[in-house]
């Protein structure tokens, strides 16, 4: 049952004041607040169940292994992956996307062969694909978004081409707030013999997301985001993907056996996880999926239905607020501009004042901000915790910012 009061009350952040004015967080899609029983789960593992994983033969790392690998089976409930085999636990999806650049793509792409990306992805979905278009001639096309900022699926079909390898895409746009239909998308890609990488950095912690449905190859989450610890996250790889796949990082763990002249790799997921993992992370990372499921997915997500739909209108009402992004099914996130005036900087500095966290900049869209051309925004993107007292309160704030720069 999602009761606001209740979820508000379990992120113990939320009571502070930030410049003697209660604290407004309109920053969850930069990374979320955490409820105490992640907190707790954190708390509890370091002062009393800490060891290493792995390999120790002790109680305390027993049971340390024993609550770190119980996440991987939470991970997979929660993206309805077939098998935790099929799920690779990280650092978050930074190192996921590059594990997929560095150890299935770059093996079998040659000059000349595609990567089809959307021009909304963050950063983070771009970069490791120009390591390869740099290092190995790979080419990258990318697809616009209309000016709603829609994403019409049947573009991305339309730009597979025989040398198309891969189709990389964000689930939900981090600036936009775009849903991309994924299924429309990896139906067609797979006819054609194309895989498809989704970044579902932002989707994930908005909206039940069931990989299993998507028939996506490789799906990327980062738990900061999910009301977990920063360091953690986990990307679902299809098992003949995870077959394709090299290691892309050597260490203890990922090994089954190491000779002077010889080694052999542990099974997936294994395989891919070098070195000591972020254990803890991952503990609280299990907690604080554990704590969304319990909520309900769907009862986060009508949540933040409604928050957008009262954000929708009431920006609307600000004729000197221009939006970027408008479709109607988007995410709770609003990224904007004051005509005429200052720099998204100095505005998020004044609602910083009111006691409004929002983000400025280019959001880690550097493509996108040219598209839309601009080069920077605000933006206010919510989470299950945020209220429509809190858009009102956004909205008294940017009035002030107008006042001010007008
Ligand atoms: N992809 C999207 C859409 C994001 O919003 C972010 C974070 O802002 C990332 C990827 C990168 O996530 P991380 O830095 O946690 O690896």
């Amino acid at each position: 049952m999602f009761d606001i009061n209740q979820v508000r009350a379990d992120f113990p952040i939320l009571a502070r004041e930030v410049n003697n004015k209660p604290l407004v967080y309109l920053d969850s899609g930069a990374s979320a607040q955490k409820p105490q029983v992640v907190i707790d789960a954190i708390s509890q593992a370091y002062s009393m169940e800490y060891a290493n994983v792995h390999r120790g033969l002790h109680f305390l790392s027993n049971l340390a292994t024993e609550k770190y690998e119980g996440v991987r089976g939470i991970i997979a409930r929660f993206l309805n992956a077939p098998s935790e085999d099929n799920i690779v636990i990280n650092s978050g999806t930074t190192e996921g996307i590059n594990m997929v650049a560095y150890g299935w793509a770059m093996p079998r792409m040659d000059a000349g062969d595609e990567i089809i990306l959307s021009v909304m992805e963050h950063h983070a979905n771009i970069v490791p694909w120009h390591f390869l278009r740099e290092r190995q001639g790979v080419v990258l096309k990318w697809v616009d978004t209309d000016a709603m900022g829609a994403l019409d699926p049947q573009a991305v079909i339309d730009a597979i081409t025989p040398k198309t390898k891969l189709i990389a895409i964000t689930h939900l746009s981090n600036v936009l707030g775009t849903k991309v239909d994924i299924k429309a998308i990896t139906q067609a890609a797979h006819a054609k013999g194309v895989a498809v990488l989704v970044d579902g950095s932002q989707a994930a912690v908005h909206m039940p997301v069931d990989v299993s449905d998507l028939e996506c190859d490789f799906y990327a989450i980062t738990g900061h985001k999910l009301y977990g610890p920063s360091g953690s996250g986990a990307i679902y790889c299809k098992s003949e993907r995870m077959a394709e796949m090299r290691p892309f990082m050597g260490g203890g763990d990922m090994i089954r056996d190491v000779a002077k002249d010889h080694i052999t790799y542990n099974d997936p997921p294994m395989k891919f996880e070098a070195g000591t993992p972020g254990i803890v992370q991952t503990i609280g990372l299990g907690v604080a999926l554990e704590y969304m499921m319990d909520l309900g997915m769907a009862e986060i997500a009508a949540h933040e239905d409604q928050l957008r739909d009262y954000t929708v209108a009431k920006l609307g009402g600000l004729n000197w607020l221009q939006v970027y992004g408008h479709t109607p099914d988007k995410g709770a996130i609003f990224s904007f501009s004051l005509d005429g005036a200052a720099h998204a900087h100095d505005i998020s500095t004044i609602l910083d004042k009111k006691g409004v966290a929002v983000r400025a900049g280019h959001h880690c869209a550097a493509p996108l901000m040219d598209h839309l051309g601009v080069t920077a925004t605000c933006r206010a993107s919510f989470g299950m915790y945020n209220t429509t007292e809190e858009v009102d309160v956004l909205v008294e704030a940017l009035e002030l910012a107008h006042e001010l720069f007008a």
